[in-house]
């Protein structure tokens, strides 16, 4: 071990090793692997070492395509036995709602280009797993690229390859402490001191102790899991090949054959957190006693899926702990304030995304950004707000619990809520407000009578007839809603008007005036869609989504100028939104003297009796303002706009009533438009860039874009001959067989009364009348590419 290496991983797992493995592969070959104890001494020896394709973020399943394309890789590289089994696997259905769930997911694999997967038959799954009951199995997905590894083999593999790259491992070597150093960290352990550039917590069940060591509470906690190894089961020895890894998912278990046995693991409702804060130092290669009480439950169906259990003994039981994350999803990257400090943790399923985190965490160190969108693994889509030790139990024991069942796009989810709520919250839930979480903020999503209740589906919500009414409303007089939900960052300071230029590609608005404003990374990719509010030249707003706060943030400090302040207001600013033809009657009724904004025009003026400011701005296509004001004054602001617009039917929505509207006048929205991995002619976005400026971040590689034939894909509408259930994103686009694009955002225009979808496809095919098709909860639909904005296309309602 030398005294300085340019970057130290801490943890040797299967994270921790393929970080790594990456790093060294990448071309840095001073770095360093420290292990408190051998490679694999945390979770990784004792994991049932299944690789298996789905996830429900696409992003998060690609990721996993890599590594499961990379395991031979490394194999070979290393001249280490991974002991790969290449089974394929199933996951199969059990309910008619299961059933459509896994179509729908068969096409958003194809959509990512996932494409050796295909629909199976109960009679198929039944030949493919001679040992499988398929009584009530309705279907099920075959995956060609699925099966396991061994796990100790997989882990030394990748240690072995990053050694051949120039990396160093040292084990039996605990690290005892970090100290923040003014070009790094000073690591100290127990054989001694090193310093770093960067330090990358990859230490697994001890993940919360590293990060606590940087004065980091990581949102992550260890939960027991069981899977047992039965013996050996006749019926596999009298057939010549492997049963393949198989997903029950009614069944709450995964199975895959060990030897001529079978190992089931499951995943049980009643759960059980293991050492919240981290497990102790000592811990070496203890497992916990199996609690077959606390798992019967799912243990009875697992056997009714597979009777020849019922005839075997069980040879090992192994119930171990791993980590998660609020969503189950890892926590990976840097750490706003601390700079040098990677995290590569919460991993749930190291042996199938390890590779995944590896490569784009080693990107990220290296390169500055990783290559594709990974703000679902992202540790900074978690903000303050997820340290609460309570929190994080529910979070994951929910996630945990759920871990097989699937989650409707119009389902919510209760763990972990209500946290945070605006200060009207309790009179709007007695208005009727059914709510969403967002950041841990609770926000509007449609108003309902006490008695109602929606059925999560993956077609048209029982709610429908809610948000018609809604969007009505704001269409045909004035609709209020709570807009407590985005972020607010005032910016001051004699630097503030440089930095504005030097981050946003856009111009900036002139005193008064707001504008939308794209931000881009290096690279040329979308980094924000964000609208900047210049209230006198001295003190300017950024306003985004909520949920981007801290990623908001941290990009933010990376690109920080002299003498500028940035406030995060989120918190302390909240306000609503009056939309439709009769909003500036209402505003009027409430505000000292007259309402004379133009459009996107923004000051500060006395509404009711608060001092607020206002924007005019609308993403309803409607006449519209935002009145942002002091969280104190949420309550009153409400009452006063409800009292002003009475006597012309205002009306409460929520936010799907929004997303309906705005889909209407083909305005994108971030994570579904607009995400980091496409760029702003793509998206279109590009109209918004001030080509003028000398240079912005971002200006060389969109001046490159702008400059060559044009992107290959570009974002349309499309207008989709729909029946009962519209498409949400990810759905594949087709032209005459051929995959040609996917949907971004889908859903119902209640003004217009047609299902639309927006797309990114292949740029010859994104002109207007071009008849494309979509598969939507498995059944394929004739969509048009339509101009954009089927409402108000001149924008005439909104500019007024
Ligand atoms: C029963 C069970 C079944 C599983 N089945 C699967 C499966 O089928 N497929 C799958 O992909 N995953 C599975 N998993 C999950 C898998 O085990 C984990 O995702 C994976 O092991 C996480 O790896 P890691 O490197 O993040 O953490 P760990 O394996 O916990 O490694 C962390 C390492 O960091 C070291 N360390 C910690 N602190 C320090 C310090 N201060 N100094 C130096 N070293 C330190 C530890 O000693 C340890 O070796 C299973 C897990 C269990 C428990």
């Amino acid at each position: 071990m030398k005294s300085h290496y340019r970057a130290v991983v801490i943890g040797g797992g299967v994270v921790g090793a393929s970080v790594l493995y990456h790093l060294a592969k990448f071309g840095w070959k001073d770095v360093l692997l420290i292990e408190r104890s051998i490679l694999t001494a945390g979770s990784s020896w004792h994991a049932a070492g299944g690789i298996h394709a789905l996830n429900a973020d696409p992003n998060i399943a690609a990721l996993q395509a890599y590594t499961i394309d990379l395991l031979p890789k490394i194999e070979k590289e290393s001249g280490q036995s991974i002991g790969l089994h290449m089974t394929g696997g199933m996951t199969l259905a059990g309910t008619p709602d299961r059933w459509e769930w896994l179509q729908s997911a068969y096409r958003t694999f194809q959509s990512i280009g996932i494409d050796d997967c295909r629909l199976i038959t109960p009679e198929e799954a039944g030949e493919l797993c001679p040992i499988l009951s398929t009584d009530g199995i309705l279907g099920g997905m075959w995956a060609e690229r699925e099966g396991y590894v061994d796990t100790t083999g997989t882990v030394h593999a990748y240690a072995s390859a990053a050694k051949k790259h120039g990396a160093e491992i040292v084990e039996k070597n605990r690290v005892i402490e970090l100290k923040q150093t003014s070009n790094g960290w000073e690591v100290r352990t127990e054989k001694g001191i090193v310093q770093t550039e960067h330090v990358i917590n990859a230490a697994g069940l001890w993940a919360k102790q590293v990060g606590r060591m940087a004065g980091i509470e990581l949102p992550v906690s260890p939960l027991n899991h069981h899977y047992l190894i039965s013996d050996t089961i006749p019926e596999l020895e009298k057939i010549d090949f492997e049963v393949p890894m198989t997903v029950d998912l009614e069944g709450f278990t995964y199975m895959r054959q060990d030897q001529k046995g079978v190992l089931l693991g499951i995943y049980e409702v009643d759960h059980e957190h293991w050492m919240v804060d981290g497990a102790p130092w000592e811990y070496g290669f203890e497992l916990q006693q199996e609690d077959t009480d606390r798992i019967e439950k799912e243990l009875i169906l697992g056997f009714e899926r597979y009777p020849a259990l019922k005839n075997v003994g069980v040879k090992t039981w192994v119930n171990g702990a791993f980590t998660f994350s609020p969503d189950g999803n890892p926590l990976v990257g840097p750490v706003q304030g601390k700079p040098g400090y990677w995290c590569a943790c919460a991993v749930m399923a190291g042996f199938l995304q390890g590779g995944g985190v590896g490569k784009s965490l080693a990107e990220w160190i290296i390169n500055g950004e990783p290559e594709a969108d990974v703000f679902g693994m992202d540790v900074s889509r978690y903000g303050d707000f997820a340290q609460n030790k309570r929190f994080i139990k529910e979070t994951t024991g929910q996630f945990y619990s759920r871990r097989f069942i699937m989650t409707y796009p119009n389902e919510q989810l209760p763990a972990g809520r209500p946290l945070k709520m605006a200060p009207a919250y309790s009179d709007m839930t007695s208005a009727g407000c059914r709510w969403g979480a967002t950041y841990g903020l609770e926000i509007p999503l449609y108003f309902a009578p006490k008695e109602f209740k929606e059925t999560p589906s993956l077609r048209r919500s029982n709610a429908f007839d809610f948000v018609a009414q809604e969007c009505s409303a704001v269409r045909e007089s004035v609709g209020l809603l709570d807009i407590s939900g985005f972020s607010r960052f005032e910016i001051t300071g004699k630097g503030a008007e440089a930095w504005l230029n030097h981050i946003m590609a856009s111009k900036l608005p002139a005193p008064g005036r707001a504008r939308l404003a794209p931000m881009l990374s290096e690279e040329g990719k979308l980094k924000g869609d964000l609208t900047i509010f210049n209230w006198d030249n001295s003190s300017w707003w950024i306003m985004g989504s909520y949920y981007l706060r801290d990623w908001h943030k941290r990009w933010f400090a990376d690109h920080m100028l002299n003498d500028v302040n940035v406030c995060d207001l989120s918190d302390k600013i909240v306000g609503f939104s009056l939309s439709g033809p009769n909003s500036t009657k209402v505003l009027e009724r409430i505000i000292d003297g007259p309402l004379n904004l133009p459009f996107m025009g923004c000051g500060i003026m006395d509404v009711g009796l608060m001092r607020a400011k206002v924007g005019r701005i609308s993403v309803t296509g409607e006449l519209g303002y935002e009145i942002h004001c002091n969280a104190v004054d949420h309550i009153g602001l409400r009452k006063e706009l409800l009292k002003a617009g009475a006597d012309l039917g205002i009306k409460e929505i929520g936010f799907n009533a929004l997303l309906s509207l705005r889909l209407e006048k083909s305005f994108g929205i971030w994570n579904a438009e607009f995400t980091q991995g496409y760029t702003p002619a793509e998206t279109g976005m590009d109209r918004w860039i001030d080509w003028t400026k000398d240079s912005f971040v971002g200006s060389h590689a969109a001046s490159v874009e702008l400059n060559g034939n044009g992107p290959n894909r570009r974002l349309v509408t499309l207008e989709v001959n729909a029946d009962g259930a519209d498409a949400s994103g990810y759905e594949p686009i087709w032209s005459n067989d051929k995959m040609v694009g996917f949907v971004t955002s889908g859903g119902y225009g209640h003004t217009m009364k047609k299902s639309y979808a927006m797309a990114l496809v292949d740029t010859e095919l994104a002109k207007e009348g071009t008849d494309l098709t979509v598969h939507i909860v498995g059944v394929e639909r004739k969509a048009t590419v339509i101009a954009p904005s089927p409402y108000d296309p001149s924008g005439k309602a909104m500019r007024g």
